[in-house]
């Protein structure tokens, strides 16, 4: 069997890569530089709370891959299991925290519940006022710089072509499979998948599948390099809009921020995501609350990414409704960092076998039927 993949995000990246072991001939096609998309721009979360339910076997998955990522790749992708600790400063929050737990527990996500005292105890200086905080202490972080470059890499060496700086401009299915027009040239192939990310709506759309999907860019931000003191990575459980902060401390120190701040609104030609300027100060009230030792910090650096985001926040995965050899990956929604390694293994194995253990059946692009024209 041979395929083309669409999009050298992470998903395109460790699809290809899944594929070529599976030994399925790929062919790569992106547009610019692989990872160079949303994937790049990432905060590097790798974390599974609060995901929505049914995503949980993927997470997993994708999880258990995360943790064999530098064996497998070859290279050090930064992964670290660092835990996840998730504040609370609300009883109402502290309400949705159990409920959360209670609900994800038969989803296999078992969250530690840390009271004030625990949480002060193990966290020194992390959320000094919160009642309350939930830890998932298998989750952690990874480096979005490193994740799709080194699953091109690996399927670079596994016989996969990677064919970059190279637009797609239009798709034909011939019956049998499909024709690829692009800025370097036509290729063919058996199947398709389209993981072009914030722009797999439009590919989807051409073949007659349209989305409600938008492009948005979440606000980041990183500070100046301080001596190593944040361990886990950290979030908080809120109904306050404009509260939702979220920090990790970078090995080299720099604390990474984010959330709290709308998404902006991203065109899609060219596709850059701007930061906003007038965010910083709401964001910076948030992650203080988190970590109050942050107040006298430069920020040296920020930036946001050109994500899809569903209408559902929920990704669309699997085949096409209509066309056959047809597959779509795209619209991660803000959360595909953490489950791309595991996007990859099951779209392969759905392309490679035509199954998968992983319940798809959420995100399936035929949701959308008739919702959209
Ligand atoms: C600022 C930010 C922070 C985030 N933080 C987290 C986090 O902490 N945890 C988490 O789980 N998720 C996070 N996410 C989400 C996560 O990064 C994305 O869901 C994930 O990287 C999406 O990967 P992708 O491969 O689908 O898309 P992308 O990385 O965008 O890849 C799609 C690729 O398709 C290419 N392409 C598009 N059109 C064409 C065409 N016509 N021809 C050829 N190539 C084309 C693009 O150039 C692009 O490289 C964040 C996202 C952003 C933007």
């Amino acid at each position: 069997m041979d395929a083309i993949v669409v999009g050298g995000g992470l998903m395109g990246t460790a699809a290809a890569f899944f594929l070529a072991r599976r030994g399925v001939r790929v062919t790569l096609l992106e547009r610019n530089r692989v990872g160079t998309g949303a994937t790049v721009a990432s905060f590097g979360n790798v974390r599974r709370t609060n995901r929505h339910l049914t995503q949980l076997p993927l997470a997993h998955r994708s999880l258990a891959l995360w943790n064999e990522a530098e064996a497998m790749l070859g290279r050090d992708v930064e992964f670290r299991v660092t835990g996840h600790l998730r504040l609370a400063f609300e009883d109402d929050a502290l309400q949705d925290m159990r409920a959360y737990a209670r609900a994800a527990l038969p989803w296999g996500l078992a969250l530690e519940e840390l009271g004030s005292n625990e949480l002060r105890a193990r966290f020194p200086g992390i959320g000094p006022d919160a009642i309350g905080a939930s830890f998932s202490p298998h989750d952690g972080c990874g480096n979005p710089r490193v994740i799709a470059p080194a699953f091109a890499e690996a399927a670079r060496r596994l016989g996969c072509s990677i064919v970059e700086d190279c637009t797609v401009l239009s798709i034909h299915h011939t019956g049998t499979g499909f024709t690829v027009e692009t800025s370097r040239g036509v290729f063919g192939s058996e199947v398709l998948l389209n993981a072009a990310g914030a722009w797999g709506g439009r590919i989807a759309a051409d073949l007659g599948e349209p989305v409600p999907i938008a492009a948005r860019g979440p606000q980041m931000g990183v500070t100046e390099p301080l001596p190593h003191r944040i361990l886990p990575v950290v979030g908080i459980w809120t109904r306050r809009a404009g509260a939702d902060g979220y920090l990790r401390q970078v090995e080299r120190g720099n604390v990474v921020f984010g959330g709290a701040a709308d998404r902006v609104a991203v065109d899609l030609d060219p596709g850059h995501a701007r930061p906003d300027p007038a965010a910083l100060p709401r964001q910076l009230r948030a992650i203080l609350r988190l970590v109050p030792a942050l107040a006298d910090v430069s920020v040296i650096r920020t930036w946001s990414g050109c994500e899809g985001y569903l209408a559902d926040m929920l990704p669309v995965m699997g085949p096409s409704a209509i066309t056959p050899g047809l597959f779509h990956a795209f619209g991660f929604c803000g959360h595909g960092f953490q489950l791309g390694p595991g996007v990859g293994e099951t779209m392969a194995d759905l392309i490679a076998s035509g199954h998968t253990d992983i319940p798809l059946e959420d995100f399936r692009i035929a949701r959308f039927s008739g919702a959209v024209s």
